[in-house]
């Protein structure tokens, strides 16, 4: 499988460069130039599957030009190995046609532990067969970090390096980083804001310099690998289910449009899709959109459900591109049009050909509170705020024959204020990480200042 750019002024490339290169030299982000094909009788085959036997089928179209198929086989094995849940993703039942699919058995206990984990075996797959080596530079606000550093902890070809704002990440996601005391894993606790973490990162990679001295790469769902893992867990949850016999909508929290995008390329693929649901908090870029059919920036307003706190929603270009097909200056002119003046209309055809698919529905940090405990008091299950948001979602988004399948992308330890908040119990930890708070933590505070930044990366890499 090839990849090209959605601006199509970037070279083609092969899954292995594609998965080390990030950020296309246009400013686009990479897509497989095909989508592979799967029958419906391939598909009802995959209902008496494993995860693991799903995640080869499914992924295998896109890299095995690269990868031999057993090398493949076992990078899937192993990739999943460190699951909590013997179904890892596994379905619960919340009502007659609506499903919930727990994407939090991970490591870290948020879904971008289903990417990553996949994501650290590929990269030391690919850097080992090169005899390379990369340094890993990403910011975050919570669960990104996490999930990356648990992935590429003790590898001997990559140096990972997280950004953090110091003092305003949660003690759990703290201590999740933190206290990896890996060798090749260096926290950075920012003097500065989640947006000073990103300006610092951006601009590591625009000084061409440095980016190609370090071999700079980056983790962040611009990263074709992460929404080629995620594809998996719609075809697995909607076969749980009795696709493709059955159709279903899906319904999930979003922010970066990444885990989205993921279900929207297994419709592509052939998986039986009727609608996607997008749920969103107070940072409803999306939702506006879909409403109006304008895209419209807006403040970044820090909400009870984090790591859906965005402003641009980066992998919707991706969703665009299909729209745009045949038209990638249009596109880029789309692009910069929003980047200069906050504010884009793609058309009303696209607009259209969009809303025909997706839908969105926000919810207030006060209704999040009051679902949460609705959902416990009827269900018994305690959701995170990110979780709540899609369940709700899919029953804004009315009554219908199909079933729905709603993503948890959290599990509620990782976010217990506002769960006790809502209901009154404090969720625990799930046993693997029940010492979290007793362990060790290594971190570097260093000054919101650049060349300071850059200055402690060289010494640990050339150290
Ligand atoms: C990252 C994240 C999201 C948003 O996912 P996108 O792919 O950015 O849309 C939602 N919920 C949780 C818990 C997350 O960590």
């Amino acid at each position: 499988m090839k990849y090209v750019s959605t601006r199509g002024k970037a070279p083609v490339l092969s899954f292995d460069d594609v998965l080390l290169t990030g950020l296309a030299r246009d400013g686009g982000l990479y897509l497989p130039e095909a989508w592979p094909q799967f029958s419906a009788n391939q598909i009802r085959a995959m209902q008496g599957k494993s995860y693991v036997e799903v995640a080869r089928e499914v992924m295998t179209p896109f890299v095995s030009d690269v990868i031999p198929e057993a090398d493949f086989a076992e990078i899937v094995e192993k990739a999943y190995a460190r699951f909590e849940h013997p179904a890892i993703a596994p379905m619960k039942q919340l009502d007659g046609n609506l499903w919930l699919m727990e994407l939090f058995h991970g490591p870290t206990l948020a879904f971008k532990d289903y990417a990553l984990q996949l994501v650290g075996h590929l990269f030391d797959y690919v850097l080992t067969k090169r005899g390379e080596k990369v340094t890993i530079v990403g910011a975050t606000s919570g669960d990104t970090g996490s999930a990356a550093i648990e992935a590429c902890r003790d590898r001997d070809a990559i140096e990972v390096f997280i950004l953090h704002p110091e003092g305003r990440v949660s003690e759990v996601q703290r201590r999740q980083m933190t206290t990896v005391l890996s060798s090749n894993i260096h926290n950075i606790a920012l003097k500065g804001t989640f947006d000073d973490c990103q300006d610092a990162v951006k601009a590591m990679f625009n000084d061409l310099e440095f980016r190609d001295a370090y071999k700079l790469g980056a983790v962040n769902s611009i990263n074709w690998a992460r929404i080629m893992a995620q594809i998996v867990y719609y075809f697995y949850a909607a076969t749980r289910i009795g696709s493709p016999d059955r159709t279903v909508r899906f319904s999930v929290p979003t922010g970066n449009f990444g885990n989205v995008f993921a279900g929207y390329a297994a419709r592509k693929m052939g998986l039986p899709i009727e609608k996607f649901i997008v749920g969103s908090n107070r940072n409803d870029i999306l939702t506006r959109y879909f409403e109006t059919g304008t895209m419209t920036m807006d403040s970044v307003e820090p909400s009870l459900s984090p790591s859906m706190d965005i402003q641009i929603s980066s992998n919707f270009e991706r969703l665009l591109a299909d729209v745009y097909k045949g038209e990638e200056s249009a596109l880029t002119q789309a692009m910069a049009e929003f980047r200069d003046t906050g504010s884009v209309n793609f058309g009303d055809g696209r607009w259209k050909q969009i809303v025909e698919l997706f839908e969105g529905h926000r919810l207030t940090d006060e209704m999040t509170l009051q679902k949460i405990k609705r959902a416990y008091a009827r269900t018994g299950e305690l959701l995170d705020p990110h979780s709540i948001i899609g369940v709700v979602a899919a029953r804004m988004a009315g009554a219908s024959e199909t079933a729905t399948i709603a993503l948890a992308t959290a599990h509620p330890a990782k976010f217990p204020d506002a769960v006790e908040r809502a209901t009154g119990v404090r969720p625990g930890l799930p046993p693997h990480m029940s010492g979290l708070f007793d362990r060790e933590e290594r971190f570097e505070v260093i000054s919101n200042d650049l060349d300071a930044v850059k200055a402690h990366i060289s010494s640990k890499v050339d150290g």
